[in-house]
């Protein structure tokens, strides 16, 4: 039985003062949301702060990004193990608008998969197609590039710290979502890659989120289909009401 994970991926928006309101205007609404795995991801400068407000809820701290090695001479960079200390169990790796604007490949991608999963943290590892590669057909052999890059090296054991996050980048901030088909048929692929590149067992324990405009008024529907366990959620988790009212798709 997979637990369901609602993921809220900040941005770069939220001050400190701002992250805190949020939080703590959450905290209430979600406190009896159970069987499900709630996440918060802020800017790192508000990590502490936000973790701070966040101690005894039933609320994961997430980091948006982290470095591959855990110390050293990276200008601007933020290791696992400093993500660890600042309170976060997840981060985020590889999204799309890591790949699209900050050069993140594949490689690096998975160099950050392997250095954050030693450290102990859990990692929503990030995947999707352009409009342009789905137009030309190329969304499963994008998606399987993406997956078998990502996670080499990665053992059976470690891949219990995985979730998928399935995000078509033509439906990230665009309020164009995958159809429940779309997503289903996307996410029922990429269990069979895990199942190929591992087992029939860690394919059917890994958690696979949809992201891409996911709102209040749709979240049921991607929730209904058999190989969606969550959403990554951008635009709607900056407001607490809409958020929250993700997190209990199931009432
Ligand atoms: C995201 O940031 O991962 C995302 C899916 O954004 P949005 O929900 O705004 O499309």
């Amino acid at each position: 039985m997979r637990k369901p994970v609602i993921a809220g991926n900040w941005k770069l928006y939220k001050t400190t003062s701002e992250a805190l309101e949020l939080v703590n205007e959450l905290i209430p609404l979600v406190k009896n949301a159970s069987g499900v795995e709630i996440v918060v991801a802020p800017v790192f400068t508000v990590l502490s702060t936000v973790n701070t407000a966040l101690k005894g809820t039933n609320i994961n701290l997430a980091a948006q990004d982290c470095f591959w090695d855990e110390q050293g001479a990276y200008t601007g960079e933020v290791s696992s193990t400093m993500l660890l200390d600042a309170g976060c169990s997840h981060v985020i790796i590889g999204h799309s608008e890591r790949r699209q604007f900050f050069g993140e490949t594949d490689e690096t991608v998975n160099k950050k998969n392997k250095a954050a999963l030693r450290a102990g943290l859990t990692i929503l590892f990030c995947i999707g197609e352009t409009l342009h590669e789905r137009e030309e057909n190329q969304t499963f052999t994008v998606l399987e590039r993406q997956i078998t890059d990502g996670i080499t090296g990665i053992t059976k054991d470690e891949l219990k710290n995985v979730i998928i996050a399935y995000e078509p980048v033509w439906a990230i901030g665009t309020g164009k979502t995958a159809t429940d088909d779309q997503a289903q048929e996307a996410h029922k692929f990429i269990r069979g890659v895990v199942a190929k590149l591992y087992d029939s067992e860690s394919a059917e324990n890994i958690r696979i989120l949809y992201g891409g405009s996911v709102k209040p008024e749709n979240v049921k529907g991607l929730m209904a289909q058999k190989d969606i366990d969550g959403a990554l959620v951008g635009g709607a988790s900056l407001k607490a009401d809409s958020f929250a009212h993700i997190v209990r798709f199931s009432e």
